[in-house]
């Protein structure tokens, strides 16, 4: 996992949808690559106006592909361990944008599941980021999130990483350690 921190990712395209809600309305409605999807489509993100956070991931999974939920399984369950916040916080999208690389569930090639979908990226990833103002702090897990948004400035070390989330996290979600309830 990197961390990109203070500093968003870029954004430079406007949406032509009127707000955040319609243009993910738009994006749920997204068949794009209908033809190369095993199991059809069925984007799995979710934003809200004033989420602090980003989570950029790789693509659904089958079970997440299934229950619609994303990180819904023991890696989701390893992440929020790591962020140190609880399914509540993870999925209240007033506080956590989910946006991987491709939405849907891209199926399995011979190595284990295929890339993320680059249309995804093509087709909306800008307008969704110019719909986040707020944002402060990006995860970016995995080498597709890292290649896209950093490039070149990709970090060799997943401990520089940690640190850098757990430095710039905590404040943001103070109120929200599980213990707190
Ligand atoms: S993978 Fe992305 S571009 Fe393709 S249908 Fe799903 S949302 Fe649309």
């Amino acid at each position: 996992m990197i961390v990109s921190s203070p500093t968003a990712p870029s954004r430079g395209h406007a949406s032509v949808y009127p707000s955040l809600d319609a243009l993910l309305a738009a994006v749920r409605s997204c068949r794009a690559c209908e033809a190369h999807l095993p199991l059809g489509p069925r984007p799995v993100l979710h934003a809200g106006e004033t989420a602090r956070i980003l989570v950029v991931g790789q693509a659904p999974g089958v079970r997440v592909h299934r229950t619609g939920v994303p990180w819904d399984d023991l890696s989701g369950e390893r992440l929020r361990v790591w962020m140190g916040v609880d399914r509540d916080v993870f999925y209240d999208e007033s506080r956590i944008a989910i946006i991987p690389m491709g939405y849907c569930y891209p199926g399995r090639g011979n190595g284990g599941d295929m890339p993320p979908r680059r249309e995804c990226a093509s087709l909306w990833l800008d307008q969704l980021l110019a719909r986040l103002p707020r944002i402060e702090l990006t995860l970016l897990i995995g080498q597709y999130a890292q290649r896209h948004f950093l490039g070149s400035r990709r970090k060799p070390s997943l401990v520089q990483a940690s640190s850098l989330v757990r430095a710039a996290t905590r404040p943001g979600v103070a109120h929200t350690n599980p213990r707190a309830g």
